[in-house]
């Protein structure tokens, strides 16, 4: 017993010290990847399915390491969103993306480069700041910015929240809610938000042709709840023709999917063609 205690103690105390020294460096590494402009844009084609035109993209964060590899977001943005990091991130997101735009843009059809925000952003005034500055001096030239927020997060204070997006708005800004249908804020959040724009999750594209009642229901009823509320739609994770046809039959038309494209690094990205 002596001894298996002693075993269980250390494996304890290894397994603490190895999470602590990880998230530590992680919380380190992506200070440090802040400073050195590490976070990168991806761009996933958005398409308007009636005439198969490009309409615009959703800007996906990318960490670009020292050591040459690309870290997929799932595993640092978790930990980035509930450690005050992801703010910053975006901001440095944001500014390859201007780069991007100025050095390639002008050869592109106007779009819309819609940009994932959390709640966090909603209270700080610095990235405002830098938005606005960016607005003011016409650095994204004939192009638009949007921005997206997930439903999955709450927002504590949705008064506060939608003073300070009046200020986006006023600056011809449009706000798309993510993932709708899958968390807190729904009707509420469209409501009471100014939301412009539902974005279908994958999670009820992935229904489509899987002749389930209940989802079949569901999408149905977030196409219609949109119809009525006068939203439009972007559908997403899409993958195949059969869901882009569905979608076309209720008059779901921008469709942005594994079909269409995968996000793409800039250089592909400003001269797709679909
Ligand atoms: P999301 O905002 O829901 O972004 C859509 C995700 O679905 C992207 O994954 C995209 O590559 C993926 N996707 C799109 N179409 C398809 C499809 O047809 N099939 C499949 N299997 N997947 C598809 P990605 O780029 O790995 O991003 C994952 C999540 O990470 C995003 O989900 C978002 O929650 C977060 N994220 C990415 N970039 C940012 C960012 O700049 N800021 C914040 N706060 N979160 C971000
Ligand atoms: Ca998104
Ligand atoms: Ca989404
Ligand atoms: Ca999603």
């Amino acid at each position: 017993i002596l001894l298996l205690s002693i075993i269980l103690a250390s494996w304890i105390t290894y397994v603490y010290w190895r999470w602590s020294l990880s998230s530590v460096s992680l919380h380190k590494q992506i200070l440090q990847g802040v400073t050195r402009n590490e976070f990168i844009p991806f761009y996933q084609p958005i398409i308007d399915s009636r005439n198969q035109t490009l309409v615009g993209c959703e800007v996906l964060m990318r960490w670009s390491r020292p050591d040459g590899s690309l870290m997929p977001p799932n595993q640092f943005i978790p930990y980035a969103e509930d450690n005050g990091l992801i703010v910053a991130m975006t901001e440095c997101m944001v500014e390859h993306m201007v780069k991007d735009i100025q050095t390639y843009g002008d050869a592109m059809p106007a779009l819309f480069f819609s940009v994932n925000i959390v709640p966090d952003h909603l209270k700080n005034d610095d990235f405002f700041q830098l938005i606005k500055g960016y607005i003011d001096n016409q650095a994204f030239g004939k192009h638009r910015l949007g921005i997206e927020i997930t439903e999955r997060m709450p927002i504590d204070d949705l008064t506060q929240a939608r003073s300070f997006l009046d200020k986006f708005y006023a600056l011809g800004i449009e706000l798309k809610l993510d993932d709708a249908g899958t968390g807190y804020g729904g009707f509420s959040y469209v409501q009471q938000l100014g939301i412009s724009t539902l974005k279908i999750d994958k999670m009820f594209v992935d229904t489509i042709g899987h002749d389930d009642n209940f989802n079949a229901k569901t999408i149905e009823a977030i196409i219609s709840f949109s119809k009525k509320s006068e939203l439009d739609i972007i559908a997403e994770g899409v993958e195949t023709q059969e869901q882009v046809d569905y979608l076309a039959q209720h008059k779901v038309y921008l469709i942005q999917g594994y079909f269409y494209s995968k996000p793409l690094d800039s250089r592909a990205f400003f001269k797709y063609k679909i």
